[in-house]
């Protein structure tokens, strides 16, 4: 190894090993001199971050000159800063990104009160878990990972602010809400778990639209001589869900978006020929607890039990089956 070494250490660089698909962004680091790379993308819930060998310079696709921000390079995700330290009763907590005194505070607090919650619950054996604080991005404020294999089980937590939305509070309540994934995937029995899909089917509605009432639909819409989209634009709520409903079913059937409906109606068409003729099925899910709920029966019962063990109100039925659900999931 030349000793022009000496320039890259302490720089972040991107590596590729022969055996790996992809690059890994590294720390270098010179010992005994010899070189190596401190993993800096965790994957798995790494305990402590690990040193790769780098046996040849070849190896080294490229160089930071001063450490890059959170971002995407080589089409690797960049997220350059780790640092972990334990955090009672979760377990170890991996930091990607780097937080401001107040937003470790509040996720030190909202975690620490989240687990006092659970052993509250009587349900703590469900920690320790591992901890990965992430960067944003855009999506989930939090996921919890299965292990695969021999891999650890852990939880990403990547709220969009550690401050607003409640700080320490809402850090509580995405742990919360992460543990009961373990909780529905590992330990609640096909029995409970049935309870949650009925209940949740049971806010599902659905509504038989007529030819009948298909054939107003086309009246009331020929009539207004407007555009699809313009039409669409002024209906109340409730009307718009069954336009939707049409149009979706369009869509399926004559492959055509709403905007090239306007394309035909524009050009003085009428629907008439794409409109559904034989009745339709329209279904509307509404979850009193929180829109997310909706996405599944999984996330109706994580949605539920982190706003329970908040002391947040639900409707009685649910807070009814959340509480014997978690009198289930005790240890007896
Ligand atoms: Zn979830």
């Amino acid at each position: 190894m030349p000793d022009n070494s000496l320039a890259i250490e302490g720089k972040l660089a991107l590596i590729k090993l022969p055996e790996a698909k992809r690059p890994f962004l590294v720390r270098i680091r010179r010992r005994k001199g010899r070189l190596s790379g401190v993993m800096q993308n965790g994957t798995s819930g790494s305990q402590s971050p690990d040193a790769i060998a780098i046996d040849s310079i070849n190896s080294i696709i490229c160089v930071f000159p001063n450490d890059p921000p959170f971002g995407r390079a080589y089409n690797i995700p960049l997220e350059p800063y780790v640092a972990s330290e334990r955090l009672r009763p979760w377990g170890n907590v991996t930091y990607y990104r780097k937080l401001s005194e107040t937003e470790q505070r509040n996720f030190q607090r909202g975690m620490i009160r989240a687990g006092r919650r659970l052993h509250e619950l009587k349900i703590n054996y469900l920690l320790p878990l591992d901890l990965e604080v992430r960067q944003s991005h855009g999506k989930a404020a939090g996921m919890y990972i299965r292990a695969r294999g021999d891999g650890n089980h852990h939880i990403i937590i990547s709220p969009t602010s550690f401050v607003d939305n409640g700080g320490a509070k809402h850090i509580s309540r995405i742990g919360l809400h992460e543990i009961g994934h373990p909780g529905w995937q590992l330990y609640m029995t096909a029995l409970y778990k049935a309870r949650w899909v009925r209940m949740y089917h049971g806010f599902n509605k659905i509504r038989a639209l007529s030819t009948e009432d298909l054939r107003q639909q086309l009246t009331a819409f020929s009539s207004s001589r407007e555009l699809p989209s313009a039409y669409r634009k002024d209906l109340a709520e409730d009307a718009k869900i069954v336009f939707d409903a049409i149009l979706d079913w369009i869509k399926k059937a004559h492959h055509l978006e709403l905007k090239f409906l306007d394309i035909l109606v524009s050009a003085g068409g009428g629907l008439g020929k794409y409109w559904p003729r034989s009745s339709l099925h329209l279904s509307e899910l509404v979850i009193p607890v929180t829109a997310y709920s909706a996405k599944n029966p999984e996330e109706f019962w994580c949605e539920s039990f982190s706003l329970y063990a908040m002391g947040e109100t639900l409707p009685r039925s649910i807070r009814g089956l959340v509480r014997r659900t978690i009198r289930r999931l005790q240890p007896r």
